[in-house]
C-alpha cells in the first residue's frame, strides 16, 4: 500500500497535491512519500518481531541513498547494508549507528576495507579468497580485528531477471557454498579476521519464496557443519531482494517471508540481519513528470515526456514495468488510448512503455511513474547533459526538496579545458618539442 492518491481529482503524495510540486520544484521530479516508507519498514520489522526472530533490518542503501531517506528509516531503528565507501558516507552522515552497518559487494578496494574498519561497522561481507586476504592485510596492518560475514553463492535460480539474479554458478558473487567450510578455515588462521557470519543473497525483485527457503537451507546446513568444527557464528545475514507488485506481480507478503526465515533457519537460534531495499523504499517513490508533445506518427501514437532514461533507466536496463498514470485524474468515461511512452534522449532505448493504454494525454499534462524509490534517482545520470534529477520527501502536508536539481553552472563547471585549448593559451614554444610545427592560424598559415 502506497499514500499516492487521488484527491478532488488531483494526484496527492499524502496531503500535497502533485502539481504544487510540479510548479514549485519543476519536472522531472522524484517524490517519495515518509508515511509510505515508515509503513513498509514497520511492516517488515514487525513481521520479524512476531516471529520471536533476533532480528536487524539493514536498509539497502543502494536502492535508494539519499540521506533524507536513509535518515527517516535510520530513526525508525533501521541499520544500513552499504557497497561503497560512499554508501557507507552517507550512511554514518543520515545518522545510522555504526554497530548497524554491513558492507557488502564484490570489489572492495583496500581503502574502503580501511575506512570501513576506521568506523567501526558491524560486519564487512567477503565475496573471494582474494578480497578476504587484502581485508586481513589491511586489518592486521591497522592492528584491528574485524567481524567478517563469508558471503556464500547457495547456486539457487531466483527466477528473477537475469540482471538481478545473483545466487547461481555462474554470478559474480558470493563463493561457491561448497568451498565455504575451507575458507572460513582459511579465515580463522589470517590476522585481523574474525569470521562469524554467513552471508546470502541470491537476488531482487523474487517474487516466490521457493528459492529463499532452499538457499537459507543450505546456509542452515552450512552454519550448523561450521558450529560443529567450532567456529563462533553469531549471526546470520540473510540478504534482501523481496519483490514488489510493480504491475500484476504478486509477491509474497512480509509476514509470509518472516515465517519462512524462522522456518528454515529458526532452530539455530542466531540472530538474523536483513537486507531489503525495494521493498522498502519501491512503492514509497513515483517520478512526476510532463507531458511537451503527443506525437502521432503513421502507425503509433507517442507521448513525449521531459523525463528520460537517465532520470529512470529500469525500462532500458531491466525490461521494467512503471504504471503510468496522470495526475488529473481521467473522468470515469475516458476511453485508455495507447501510447509509446518515451524521453527526449536520443536513443530508441529511451523509452518507458510501448503501446501503454492510458487515459488521453495532452501536451502539458503531468503525469506519474508509480513504484521509482528503490533504483530510479539512484542510476540517474546526466546522459545527453540533462541535469541531474531532483528528490523531494513529503511527509503529511509538508514537502522538503531533499536534491536539488541540479545547474547547468554545476554540471557544465565540472568539465576543464586541457591547457592547450584554452583560447588564452601560450602558443608552444620551440624549446617544448622542437617537432611541434608552428599553429597555423588565420593569414600566417
Ligand atoms: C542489492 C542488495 C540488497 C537489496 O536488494 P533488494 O532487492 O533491493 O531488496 C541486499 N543485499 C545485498 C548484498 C545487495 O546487493
Amino acid at each position: 500500500m502506497n499514500h499516492f492518491e487521488y484527491r478532488n481529482g488531483v494526484l496527492h503524495a499524502e496531503g500535497v497535491p502533485l502539481p504544487r510540486i510540479a510548479a514549485e520544484v519543476g519536472t522531472p521530479v522524484y517524490v517519495y512519500s515518509t508515511a509510505t516508507l515508515t509503513r513498509h519498514y514497520r511492516v517488515f520489522a514487525d513481521a520479524f518481531a512476531a516471529t520471536g526472530l533476533d532480528a536487524t533490518v539493514c536498509y539497502a542503501v543502494k536502492a535508494n541513498s539519499n540521506q533524507a531517506v536513509i535518515a527517516t528509516l535510520a530513526q525508525l531503528g533501521a541499520g544500513a547494508d552499504v557497497v561503497s565507501e560512499g554508501e557507507l558516507r552517507r550512511a554514518l552522515a543520515a545518522g545510522v549507528p555504526r554497530g548497524k552497518i554491513v558492507f557488502s559487494g564484490v570489489g572492495k578496494s583496500a581503502a574502503e576495507m580501511a575506512f570501513a574498519i576506521e568506523a567501526g561497522i558491524a560486519q564487512i561481507n567477503v565475496e573471494s579468497v582474494a578480497e578476504l586476504d587484502q581485508l586481513s592485510r589491511v586489518a592486521s596492518g591497522m592492528g584491528a580485528e574485524v567481524p567478517i560475514a563469508l558471503r556464500v553463492n547457495p547456486d539457487v535460480d531466483a527466477k528473477t531477471h537475469a540482471k538481478i539474479s545473483t545466487g547461481k554458478k555462474e554470478n559474480k558473487f558470493g563463493i561457491d557454498i561448497d568451498d565455504a567450510p575451507a575458507i572460513f578455515a582459511r579465515a580463522r588462521d589470517l590476522p585481523g579476521l574474525a569470521p562469524i557470519s554467513i552471508a546470502v543473497h541470491i537476488g531482487s525483485q523474487l517474487t516466490d519464496l521457493a528459492p529463499y527457503r532452499a538457499a537459507f537451507g543450505r546456509v542452515a546446513d552450512l552454519a550448523r557443519a561450521l558450529q560443529a568444527d567450532g567456529f563462533d557464528i553469531r549471526h546470520l545475514d540473510l540478504g534482501g531482494g523481496l519483490g514488489i507488485p510493480y504491475d500484476a506481480e504478486d509477491p509474497p507478503p512480509p509476514d509470509a517471508y518472516a515465517r519462512m526465515v524462522a522456518e528454515t533457519v529458526g532452530d539455530l537460534g542466531l540472530p538474523v540481519m536483513l537486507e531489503p531495499g525495494r521493498m522498502i523504499v519501491g512503492n514509497a517513490g513515483v517520478l512526476l513528470a510532463r507531458t511537451l508533445y503527443i506525437k502521432q506518427g503513421r502507425e503509433k501514437r507517442f507521448a513525449v515526456l521531459d523525463a528520460a532514461m537517465n532520470d529512470l533507466i529500469r525500462p532500458a536496463l531491466y525490461d521494467g514495468h512503471h504504471r503510468i498514470q496522470r495526475v488529473r485524474e481521467p473522468e470515469a468515461d475516458a476511453e485508455p488510448l495507447a501510447y509509446d511512452v518515451v524521453g527526449p534522449v536520443c536513443e530508441s532505448g529511451d523509452t518507458f512503455a510501448t503501446g501503454r493504454r492510458i487515459a488521453p494525454l495532452a501536451a502539458d499534462d503531468l503525469v506519474v511513474f508509480g513504484s521509482a524509490g528503490a533504483y530510479g534517482a539512484v542510476m540517474a545520470s546526466t546522459y545527453n547533459s540533462r541535469l541531474l534529477v531532483p528528490e523531494v520527501l513529503v511527509n503529511g502536508d509538508r514537502y522538503a526538496v531533499v536534491r536539488g536539481r541540479q545547474t547547468y553552472d554545476e554540471m557544465i563547471g565540472q568539465d576543464r579545458l586541457a591547457d592547450w585549448l584554452r583560447a588564452d593559451a601560450p602558443e608552444p614554444s620551440v624549446t617544448d618539442n622542437q617537432e611541434t610545427p608552428r599553429r597555423a592560424a588565420g593569414a600566417d598559415g
